[in-house]
């Protein structure tokens, strides 16, 4: 009876944008804020409703009222702070799984107070099958059968966001963010016609608009775009929902949930930024898309290091095994045998990593010191443009110079070039760019 689908692999949909066949299957995805109070579930559901009314299947993925999982990890803090070796993430599991929990179940009252047909799932109820890794587990696979029925029936269908269950019948999350990744896996599964992810802003923007005032909203940026400024400061998506979008086509688009319910299907369906592939016409052909950034990262240096195989991977080994991601890394040119080699870590890591260091991988390197930096920010240019483009980031750098920001490191892709300064001119820089590359100025 049970059919369980795997998740399709590479099916592009070749509906256009903006234009929704009757009865498309669309994928509604509604933050914590847009859920934060009964009024606001109240809305939801009368946007969700004139979708469903305008003939259209619609599955809804809600995250937990704002706070509430904050909230509920707190009181666990309160009952034992976590020490390493001395896990309850199950529990934790268990635990946050419940606001979800509760605001689906909020949002099936509504609607059906609506008028309409709606049922809720919880995770395991679907079921979307996960691994054991509890407080950040990856979905594996989705059944999709009962969903189907009672969309077939003419249901609003309500899937649980940010949990699922693992082989063993535990309930694990995804990590914070993570029903951002459900409403997309979930879009994928079913192959979706598109997946709406309504949230407090009104899309993806040229820079942080807190940042830089003249930053615009993007009409379309393009999904590997968006996967380098996920990754980078921008916390509009979670990033593996990015993954997941890209992995399997889904067609993705953000929007704000704090437009009037009432406004014209058309235009919301046009709204916000949609992510799309490359092959899509319809790009902003702009060589920059946006500048990114992360503030609160971190540079440590292992100065004097003998210049023998396998140095990287004495220090960057033992790091890794720490837990510790390490992002931007470079050595430098050896003189009398020596070399100095230097990588970027998030804050939050910085006193574990330079402790683990200096007693641990110094002594056997035979490096001389370690120094570090706590205090430096990473900037990044980002577009898609920039691979048939020549003199993207040597105009970066220029006018950095005019600026007279220093740059401490660097490091590029294809899509990217980011420099790693002194957070005291993060602003500084991220504005000149934002001014240099004409981010402000609506694209042609
Ligand atoms: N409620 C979860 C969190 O705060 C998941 C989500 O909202 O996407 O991280
Ligand atoms: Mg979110």
């Amino acid at each position: 009876m049970n059919r369980r689908v795997s998740l399709p692999k590479h099916e592009s949909q070749c509906l256009t944008p903006q234009k929704f066949l009757p009865m498309s299957l669309i994928v509604h995805k509604y933050g914590g804020t847009s859920m934060g109070s009964t009024e606001r579930i109240r809305n939801v559901a009368k946007r969700v409703a004139k979708w469903a009314r305008a003939g259209h299947q619609l599955v809804v993925v809600p995250s937990a009222m704002s706070g509430e999982t904050n909230r509920l990890l707190g009181l666990a803090k309160e009952l034992a702070p976590a020490k390493p070796g001395e896990d309850y993430n199950r529990e934790l599991d268990m635990l946050a799984a419940t606001g979800e929990q509760a605001s689906s179940a909020l949002l099936a009252i509504a609607l059906q107070a609506e008028g309409l047909e709606s049922v809720s799932y919880a995770g395991w109820q679907v079921p979307i099958r996960t691994n054991m890794a509890y407080t950040k587990a990856r979905i594996e696979s989705i059944d999709d059968t009962r969903v189907r029925a009672d969309l077939t029936a003419g249901k609003v269908v309500i899937v649980t966001g940010f949990q699922g269950v693992d082989d063993q019948g535990n309930i694990t999350t995804l990590g914070r963010g993570g029903s951002d990744t459900s409403a997309v896996a979930v879009a994928a599964a079913m192959k979706a016609d598109e997946c709406l992810i309504y949230t407090d802003v009104d899309g993806v923007y040229t820079t942080d608009p807190r940042v830089v005032p003249e930053a615009r909203r993007l009409h379309t940026v393009s999904f590997e775009e968006m996967l380098e400024m996920a990754s980078m400061g921008s916390k509009v998506l979670q990033i593996r929902s990015v993954e997941f979008a890209g992995k399997y086509k889904v067609k993705l688009r953000v929007l704000s949930s704090f437009t009037p319910w009432d406004i014209d299907l058309t235009e919301e369906a046009k709204s916000g930024t949609l992510i799309t592939f490359e092959e899509d016409e319809q790009m902003e052909q702009a060589i920059v898309s946006g500048i990114a950034f992360t503030r609160d990262e971190a540079k440590i240096s292992v100065l004097g290091v003998p210049d023998t195989p396998g140095i990287a991977y004495q220090i960057l080994g033992a790091v890794a095994d720490a837990n510790i991601d390490v992002d931007v890394i470079i050595q430098n040119l050896s003189k009398d045998g020596l070399t100095d080699f230097s990588f970027t870590v998030t804050r939050g890591d910085y006193a574990r990593a330079m402790e683990l260091l200096k007693e641990q991988v110094l002594p056997k390197l035979g490096a001389q010191e370690v120094v570090g930096d706590p205090r430096i920010c990473k900037v990044s240019i980002v577009g898609i443009g920039m691979r048939s483009h020549v003199g993207v980031a040597s105009k970066m750098f220029r006018v950095l110079s005019e600026e007279r920001i220093n740059i401490q490191m660097i490091s590029t892709s294809e899509i990217k070039t980011s420099v790693v300064i002194d957070e005291k001119y993060m602003e500084l820089a991220v504005r000149a760019l934002h001014r240099a590359f004409e981010l402000d100025q609506p694209a042609a």
